[in-house]
């Protein structure tokens, strides 16, 4: 069968199945099955696949309209100006989150030294495109899956940034080694009820514990300030993702806790996202 015939075939597949970009997926998918990037497929549509690949491109093709998340076939994803390697153990990464990276290259942008810590650190893509941004950053990374560790190490290692991070294998609670000059963190904050609300390629295929808040959404932020302000310099910057309707609660949050909040950013979709915050 020639590439676009299969991509054709696939992407009325797709189509039926409900999947919002039928033919980039089948591309992308196509890509893989014959480990090309995309501009060979695009180039190649008349050439005949071979039945093993065929048979291969049918098989992921399956998998995504079941939902699977073309992320999670492919096993990996751009964020940032890099490439991560992911599974099924780690968040797929949002652009959502490079508001966090923007920001703090802004802050940073004439300091050169300084040490921070990840609360949550995920397939690593905040932490390590900080690092890699900020060639004499040191980031210290936690998180209570080790999968996610694992993976980080691999990225860190993939990116060439392990020698200034560390990583330690901890919940937010029971760590509590160093000061840090800057805290970031993506942590969940979906309310439990609304986790069924999200897009089913989400709530059936990535892992509940990245996104579930608690009843509110805010349990695992709360832990995340409170943490926070016991291990960050005074003047130290706090920056936090958090769901589009927390910015009051969260707010009140870090006042409590003795943060300044500096600014509070909107991501792409105009919601409040991204907030800034000074210990003082
Ligand atoms: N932004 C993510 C989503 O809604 C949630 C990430 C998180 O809980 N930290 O898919």
């Amino acid at each position: 069968m020639r590439i676009d015939t299969a991509i054709n075939l696939a992407s009325i597949e797709l189509k039926k199945n409900n999947i919002k970009s039928p033919l980039l997926d089948c591309e992308i998918l196509m890509s893989k099955a014959i480990n090309q990037n995309r501009e060979f497929v695009i180039l190649n549509l008349d050439r005949e696949l071979n039945i093993n690949d065929y048979k291969y491109y049918q098989e992921l093709v399956k998998s995504r309209s079941k939902g699977k998340p073309i992320a999670y076939i492919t096993g990996k994803k751009s964020f940032w100006n890099y490439e991560f390697y992911l599974n099924e153990k780690t968040l797929i990464p949002r652009p959502d989150s490079e508001l966090i990276i923007e920001n703090v290259l802004k802050i940073y942008k004439n300091k050169s030294y300084v040490n921070f810590l990840e609360i949550g650190i995920g397939s690593g893509c905040i932490i390590l495109s900080i690092l890699k941004e900020k060639k004499f950053f040191l980031g210290k990374g936690i998180d209570l899956s080790s999968e996610c560790l694992k993976l980080c190490d691999i990225n860190a290692k993939k990116l060439n940034v392990k020698s200034r991070l560390k990583l330690f294998k901890s919940d937010v609670d029971n760590f509590s080694q160093g000061k840090y000059d800057l805290i970031i963190s993506n942590p969940p904050y979906i309310k439990k009820l609304d986790l069924k609300h999200l897009d089913k390629d989400v709530i059936d295929f990535e892992p509940i514990v990245a996104l579930n808040g608690g009843l509110e959404g805010l349990s695992e932020i709360r832990k995340v300030i409170n943490k926070s302000s016991e291990l960050i310099k005074v003047k130290g910057k706090l920056i936090l993702e958090i769901a589009f309707d927390q910015k009051k609660e969260v707010t009140k949050l870090l006042k409590e806790k003795g943060f300044y909040v500096d600014k509070v950013l909107k991501d792409l979709a105009n919601n409040d996202r991204c907030v800034i915050s000074t210990k003082v």
